[in-house]
């Protein structure tokens, strides 16, 4: 995993303070307008707009990914949530 730091900013879902990336393809790049991301804490779905910043996916968003991608964020997120409620 590769961490990359990032300016602070709070969570859309849940307010939890975050300030940096893991990246789960392994590739040592900063996180890029577009990419998508998920809160570590609630597993809330997140897309990085084009300064960075991470913001709700809409619904027109949901539609635009692959399925692939689609089916990656939803398996993150729920990994993520499952960690936390076990
Ligand atoms: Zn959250």
């Amino acid at each position: 995993m590769y961490h990359h730091k990032l300016p602070d900013y709070h969570c859309p879902y849940c307010n939890q303070l975050m300030n940096g990336t893991l990246s789960t393809d392994g590739k040592p790049q900063p996180p890029q307008p577009g990419d998508l991301s998920c809160c570590f804490r609630c597993g809330g779905a997140l897309q990085f707009d084009a300064n960075l910043k991470p913001s709700l996916l809409c619904a027109d968003d949901w539609n635009a990914l692959t399925d692939e991608m689609r089916d990656a964020l939803v398996e993150m997120s729920e990994s993520i949530k499952g960690a936390h409620h076990d």
